[in-house]
């Protein structure tokens, strides 16, 4: 198998979140194996939503630069200070952004991710929050799994500092428009704990190691009717063709 250097760096670095896709029912062997080795399949979401949670971040560095405080939507307990990636653990630049970086030796997966927010609290330990644009609703809820493991990863890789608590924020719209002037949607802040398993992490990276390591890419899942069961079907006709 031929890899370029963006397929090695894809079998070297992996982030909390893609790790986590592989703990949800829906995980597809296939699709990881083609992903890491060939590069992602075109989005399934509208980048606006990383715009939107972009929007939630810079509103709370702009409070604590100018307030030294939290902005008063995002209401979390006992907050002393904003923390930086620096302070926490080891950090790597890498395409004008700033990620924490830990090597895990058994599976030679380097786990790479940045956080949205990290919090010192009162007490001297960490809060970390990921912002999420999206009503809590049982599809939400569907994807805890994968947000939990990204969140624990996150804890791992804060090396540096006790973590305490994890926490999603989902920033849900408002059902009406304020005015019918001006196009102002307005949002408000829903907090979910997560649970802290960092010993989920370990297990995940193992099996990530183990999948992309085969020499061909495994099965498919049965009953899929997605990209790949229609690439075998074009090929099967194209064989059917040439022998008939
Ligand atoms: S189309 Fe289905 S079986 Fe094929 S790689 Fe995608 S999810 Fe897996």
């Amino acid at each position: 198998m031929a890899n370029s250097d963006n397929s090695n760096a894809r079998l070297k670095y992996i982030g909390p979140k893609d790790l986590g896709n592989l703990i949800l029912p829906t995980f597809c062997p296939r699709c990881f194996w083609y992903e890491r080795h060939y590069g992602p399949f075109p989005a399934r979401f509208p980048g606006i939503f990383t715009v939107l949670d972009g929007v939630s971040k810079k509103s709370v560095y702009r409070s604590f630069q100018t307030r030294k405080k939290l902005p008063d939507w995002l209401n979390l307990p006992s907050v002393k200070r904003r923390v930086l990636l620096d302070e926490i653990g080891a950090v790597q630049n890498f395409q004008n952004r700033k990620y924490l970086i830990a090597l895990h030796k058994r599976s030679g997966w380097y786990l790479r991710g940045a956080p949205d927010s990290v919090f010192e609290l009162e007490n001297g330990t960490l809060h970390i929050v990921d912002f999420k644009t999206a009503r809590f609703t049982s599809k939400q809820d569907e994807l805890y799994p994968l947000y939990e493991v990204q969140l624990n990863g996150y804890l791992l890789l804060s090396s540096k500092y006790p973590v305490s608590k994890l926490s999603l924020v989902y920033c849900e719209p408002k059902q009406e428009l304020k005015d019918d002037i001006k196009f102002n949607l307005e949002f408000e802040a829903k907090i979910v704990d997560v649970d802290l398993k960092p010993n989920i992490i370990p297990e995940l990276l193992m099996k990530a190691r183990e999948i992309v390591d085969l020499e061909k890419p495994p099965e498919a899942i049965p009953n899929c009717h997605g990209t790949c069961y229609y690439i075998d079907k074009i090929i099967d006709n194209e064989v059917k063709k040439k022998e008939s």
